[in-house]
């Protein structure tokens, strides 16, 4: 049974005392609020990720914070997956038959749950409709995680009427801006350096999860942990650690879980499964200290996605001193500066390069990683995303009030 929960002192050792004074000071006059978080999974994606260490921290502060997840049979995630995806520039055939699973699981979902909170913030496409089906006791957010550099335009333009019901829109990157007549604000995400999957593991630890698993420790390790989707491009993964093993020798580890809310992961998994070999392992597993492990043991982590709206997992891996080689695209570039604190690619060969310099040097990846480390602690740690939380929570209080 763990000591207590995460609370904000505890950040102190990372951030200083002023900070922390600093944010609790702001959360005072929010402690009377009611606040409702709601989200399409428990677990499996940088939202859940997210969300449980959020909640934590804000009923830590005093403020009423609730988590609520919707539910859906398969069909009606089989389609929010697709809006996902035609999200970061996929296509989609918007049918009527998609929209009336959608929007109707999203008012079966309204009724069962009683929002009557003073904020309330929706994440992410699969539960936006349902601003629709409430009358308003406060300001409604939504909060898009997903990289919107490109959407499909037909699909923008069916959710902009739900989106615009909306009092802010939050989305990760300035560059994901949208025409809208909602407020739009900018937080990149950030990881709890607390939990199982980002604190310090000892080497005993670390060994008896790769053991647990069979996974061989004999060569450095190059490791890819990401849902089973395609923007993540496992393939490119493989196909780059299979052009640098002609230089260096090395096992890769693709580790993945399959979110309830997607349904593609199975698919792509199975897909991958004859790639195997005694040095390329393939795991669909959900084990977070198994995660910790891989991050905090590789040689290099991967994260190659062709879209990708932040990737929780270079953070994660940043934090751990490891070197991340990213694919060159949406969060990825507002972590990993090319050179400093890991590397950024474009191609399958520069990957498979980078792979080699990087294994080959382990001068270069202990620097790189300590300045990976230190980015994060600047930049990427739960309690610089909690202010913007508070802040933005507590810059409605005046329109409110007036209404
Ligand atoms: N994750 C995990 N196990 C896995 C794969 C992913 O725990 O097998 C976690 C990962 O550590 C990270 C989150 O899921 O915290 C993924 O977030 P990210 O922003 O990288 O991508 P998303 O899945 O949201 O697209």
């Amino acid at each position: 049974m763990p000591g207590k929960l995460v609370q904000i002192e505890d950040y102190e050792q990372f951030v200083g005392a002023e900070t922390v004074e600093r944010v609790r000071e702001k959360a005072k006059p929010l402690k009377e609020l009611h606040v409702a978080h709601v989200n399409s999974t428990y677990y499996g994606g940088g939202v859940a990720e997210l969300l449980s260490s959020l909640t934590l921290l804000m009923n830590g502060l005093g403020i009423t914070t609730e988590w609520r997840v919707i539910q859906g049979a398969p069909d009606f995630f089989s389609v929010t997956k697709k809006m996902h995806n035609a999200l970061q520039g996929g296509r989609i055939n918007l049918s009527e038959l998609k929209q009336e699973i959608y929007e109707g699981v999203v008012w079966e979902n309204s009724v069962r749950n009683h929002l009557d909170h003073d904020r309330v913030i929706i994440h992410d496409p699969q539960p936006l409709p349902m601003i629709s089906h409430y009358q308003k006791k406060g300001p409604w957010i939504w909060r898009c995680h997903v990289d919107l550099t490109e959407p499909n335009r037909e699909l923008w333009e069916y959710l902009t009427p739900f989106v615009e019901k909306y009092d802010a829109v939050i989305l990760t990157l300035e560059e994901y801006r949208q025409e809208l007549v909602t407020p739009q604000v900018f937080f990149m995400p950030a990881i709890d350096p607390f939990s199982i999957k980002n604190r310090h593991l000892s080497e005993e630890e670390r060994q008896a999860r790769l053991d647990y698993y069979d996974i061989p420790t004999d060569l450095p390790l190059v490791v890819q942990i990401s849902r089973f989707d395609r923007w993540k491009d496992p393939e490119g993964v493989i196909e780059a650690f299979k052009l640098a093993r002609g230089e260096v020798d090395a096992t890769l580890v693709l580790l993945g879980n399959i979110a309830t809310d997607d349904p593609e992961g199975e698919e792509v998994y199975q897909s991958l499964l004859g790639c195997q070999d005694e040095r390329i392992i393939i795991l669909a597993r959900q084990d977070t200290a198994l995660v910790n492990a891989l991050q905090s043991r590789a040689a290099v982590v991967l994260q190659k996605s062709i879209r990708e709206g932040f990737g929780l997992t270079v953070t994660e891996a940043m934090w751990k001193g490891t070197p991340v080689i990213g694919g060159n695209v949406g969060g990825i570039r507002y972590q990993i500066e090319d050179g400093v604190n890991g590397f950024l690619v474009s191609s399958v060969e520069e990957a498979a390069q980078r792979m080699v310099q990087l294994i080959a040097d382990e001068e270069l990846r202990e620097r790189i990683g300590q300045r990976a480390k230190e980015t994060v602690r600047e930049r990427f740690l739960m309690i610089r995303l909690l202010e913007q939380y508070v802040d933005l929570l507590d810059s409605f209080e005046t329109i409110y009030r007036l209404a």
